[in-house]
């Protein structure tokens, strides 16, 4: 199963902006809709790969997904 990471803007920020202002990173699996935590993703919102995951690119991630993601991962 393949993971992705992906934001969740802050109140304001749009995937159009030159700097979108990430509130946290959340992890889906690739190609769902919805974050590992249940959230609704907005599909244009900026991704990145999970080896990002771990890294000072992935804050501020999303604890939920963080454990989920660890329990899925082994
Ligand atoms: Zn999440």
């Amino acid at each position: 199963m393949e993971y992705v990471m992906q934001a969740h803007l802050q109140e304001g920020s749009s995937p159009s902006d030159e700097h979108p202002q990430v509130e946290w990173w959340h992890i889906a699996h690739a190609g769902a809709r919805v974050a590992l935590c249940g959230r609704e993703l907005d599909p244009g919102a900026p991704r990145q790969s999970t080896d990002a995951w771990g890294t000072a690119g992935s804050q501020p991630f999303c604890h939920s997904c963080g454990a989920l993601y660890l329990r899925q991962v082994p």
